[in-house]
């Protein structure tokens, strides 16, 4: 499975019966034009319905997913296709979502299982109130009265639109005569705060929380945990994985020094540091070094959210300082390079590649990637 955060079915783990379901009616252009998704937080809804929309607009469709690399995947994988629009709580009267969709699509991408908390937090707004605004269902009433751009139809998800309160009722008319090629997935986590007059108009998709052996064993795959402390994790967690990720992170994980040595001798191009230490790493074996790259990712992926949440971050103490230095190297500009370095790397370990090759090519690829200049450098 593909551990980065692309939002194809294969990444979304489990649920595999809903999978299914989804594949089989969209192959057979049953595309209900108003769905609502249920369920609890840290259930993976909100990727499942970006992988529901990748698998529908796709132009090459698999048997059992997206084909991940048609014009219209590639878009969808960095969440920029111009027919796929989302909608989320907020905060401000005056404001609409695209005025936060780049950080809304970073903090997606860095964290499929994204709940209200750590999107708040990835905004340094713990302590705003969260809704989805008048301003922004006019913005979404305007943007569907368009022509889809590229594909069949316009996607709108709307993610957690119980914060819509009384303003969705201008919403109502569009989902009950949505505009022709025009596809509606609201994504809830409290079917009960939302209005029944929406409620009655979409399809439902029941959701469920993950079983305790779920989590134990994508805690366990993932490198979140070893056997140990994934099983306490699972217990606690009650089903929500996102809860139980951030439990497990709370030990150091073996990997981290190694991790950092290698990282700075790649930042460095110390090629033949990397090479008289290659004992290290091959003594690791195929799987170990699967889970040390595994591991980078997460500590990569963390660090570039570290700026804008210090505080929800699921890192240790020392990786949080190694993290904090490293989020001056790792952007927008550069992380989809370095994750396809990664997935590529544990790819051809996987088919047995020469484990020594296979990381001086990585090691190269991320001397120069973390050499990169952010673009559109805001502040
Ligand atoms: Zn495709």
């Amino acid at each position: 499975m593909n551990i980065f955060a692309r939002l194809k079915f294969a990444d979304i783990h489990s649920h595999q019966a809903i999978k299914e379901g989804f594949v089989s009616s969209i192959k057979q252009g049953r595309i209900a034009h108003a769905q609502m998704f249920i369920g609890r937080e840290g259930n993976g809804a909100l990727g499942l319905a970006v992988a529901y929309a990748q698998y529908a607009s796709c132009l090459d469709r698999g048997e059992h997913d997206s084909c991940g690399i048609c014009s219209s995947c590639i878009k969808y994988q960095n969440l920029v296709h111009p027919d796929l629009h989302f909608s989320f709580p907020i905060y401000g009267a005056d404001v609409n979502c695209d005025e936060f969709i780049n950080d809304f699509r970073t903090a997606l991408l860095a964290d499929p299982l994204l709940t209200i908390n750590s999107w708040f937090t990835s905004l340094n707004a713990e302590n705003k109130k969260p809704n989805i605004p008048i301003k922004e269902c006019r913005n979404i009433i305007r943007k569907l009265a368009l022509k889809p751009y590229e594909s069949e139809f316009k996607v709108l998800i709307i993610w957690l639109p119980e914060y819509l309160g009384k303003e969705g009722n201008v919403l109502l008319k569009l989902l009950e005569e949505p505009p022709a090629n025009t596809l509606f997935i609201l994504v809830t986590e409290n079917q009960e705060s939302i209005l029944s007059t929406i409620i009655s108009r979409t399809q439902f998709t029941r959701i469920p929380s993950y079983s305790y052996e779920e989590i134990n064993q994508y805690l366990v795959e993932k490198n979140f945990a070893n056997i140990d402390l994934a099983r306490n994790a699972a217990l606690m967690a009650e089903g929500n994985l996102s809860k139980a990720i951030q439990l497990s992170s709370e030990i150091e994980n073996p990997q981290f020094d190694d991790f950092r040595q290698w990282l700075l001798d790649c930042y460095q191009g110390n090629v033949s540091k990397i090479i008289s230490d290659m004992d290290a790493y091959t003594d690791k074996g195929k799987e170990g070094l699967k889970l040390f790259l595994n591991y980078g990712v997460h500590l990569l992926r963390s660090s570039l959210l570290v700026r804008h949440r210090p505080e929800n971050n699921k890192l240790t103490e020392s990786e949080l300082e190694f993290a904090n230095k490293l989020s001056k190297f790792i952007h927008i500009g550069n992380i989809s390079q370095i994750y396809d370095g990664f997935n590529k790397a544990i790819f051809e370990i996987d088919r047995n590649g020469s484990v020594k090759l296979i990381l001086i090519n990585l090691s190269l690829k991320l001397k120069n990637c973390l050499r990169m200049p952010e673009p559109y450098k805001t502040n």
